[in-house]
């Protein structure tokens, strides 16, 4: 199975385009003290065959994500209009997570997984969303309830990805969750991943609230962890802006701190654990700073744009 990080960063991406955050200033002209690479919103992209790949979540960044991937390009064939891009698994109906489907609306056959909370919020609320069903064979929607295992099949048929799916929170994004608050309509609000191919397992869980014990047992079962990375502390939003959420009212536990997710996962022995979806702000995006020091002391990595992950034959690098 490959894995490739077609971005890293929180919703925003670094630099954000209203930001002038010290990470956001360094990356768009560098600064002494501080070296922070730029960096698109999160996107990852599976292949288990290395011709078909499946998409996890859809950046606003994906056209472009799609472009600088070689592996993602349109090949000639019988047919000008192809993709190797099947499939996407959608974790949450976050903007960052659901805006890139509007990149491919052009009337490609694409495969969608989702928990009915998920589809609900994109089909029913939001009419923009109908450029996929333009026609009957566009878009071919499977919803998952929270916890199920689903299988995503190859076109090559050389085999298919399974996937576990788990609760990693139950908000629902700003635009969606107006007059709904506490519903059971948020049940499947927000998912983790499970992949697995053959003997290998990977997570993929850009939003967590909270690490349960049961979270923490299946994270421990993987060879790879990509994980929430996206505040440092808790009230870095606050101090910054001057106001508005917590981390954990965004449903990111920080990173740092007592009950922080460093802390929480210190006792697993298997997986390579790396930080994914990382906020501008976050202080351990700076090379040069004791939080990022701290990070990599306590045998953790920050994931960077375009790097990919080859299961079971290597979890390291095979790119950069
Ligand atoms: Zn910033």
């Amino acid at each position: 199975m490959r894995i490739k990080i077609l971005g890293s960063a929180a919703g925003g991406g670094l630099p954000q385009w209203n930001c002038s955050c010290a990470n956001c200033a360094a990356a768009r002209a560098p600064r002494a003290g501080i070296r922070v690479r730029p960096r698109t919103q999160t996107q990852v992209a599976i292949s288990a065959d290395n011709r078909t790949w499946t998409l996890l979540n859809c950046s606003p960044d994906l056209r472009s994500q799609i472009e600088v991937t070689p592996e993602l390009h349109s090949q000639p064939g019988n047919n000008f209009r192809q993709s190797p891009i099947t499939g996407a698994v959608i974790t949450s109906a976050d903007v960052d997570c659901i805006f890139g489907l509007l990149h491919l609306r052009e009337q490609q056959p694409l495969n969608i997984y989702s928990t009915a909370a998920v589809r609900d919020i994109i089909r029913n609320e939001n009419s923009i969303f109908e450029m996929l069903e333009q026609a009957p064979e566009q878009t071919n929607w499977t919803e998952f309830k929270p916890g199920a295992r689903i299988e995503i099949g190859s076109q090559s048929g050389i085999g298919s990805i399974v996937c576990h799916t788990f609760t990693t929170g139950s908000d629902l994004p700003y635009y969606a969750g107006k007059g709904r608050k506490s519903s059971s309509a948020n049940d499947g609000a927000v998912m983790g991943l499970v992949i697995e191919r053959g003997n290998s397992k990977f997570a993929f869980v850009p939003g967590v609230r909270e690490i349960t014990h049961e979270i923490t047992e299946r994270l421990d079962s993987c060879d790879l962890l990509l994980i929430d990375g996206t505040f440092w502390s808790d009230d870095e939003l606050i101090r910054i802006q001057g106001g508005g959420r917590t981390a954990r009212e965004m449903g990111h536990l920080p990173v740092s701190g007592a009950t922080g997710s460093i802390e929480r996962l210190r006792g697993l022995r298997r997986p390579r654990k790396i930080f994914i979806h990382m906020n501008n702000t976050n202080p351990m995006l700076n090379e040069e700073s004791k939080e990022y020091r701290q990070v990599r002391d306590a045998g953790w990595e920050i994931a960077e744009d375009g790097t990919e992950f080859v299961l079971p034959h290597q979890i390291s690098r095979a790119t950069s």
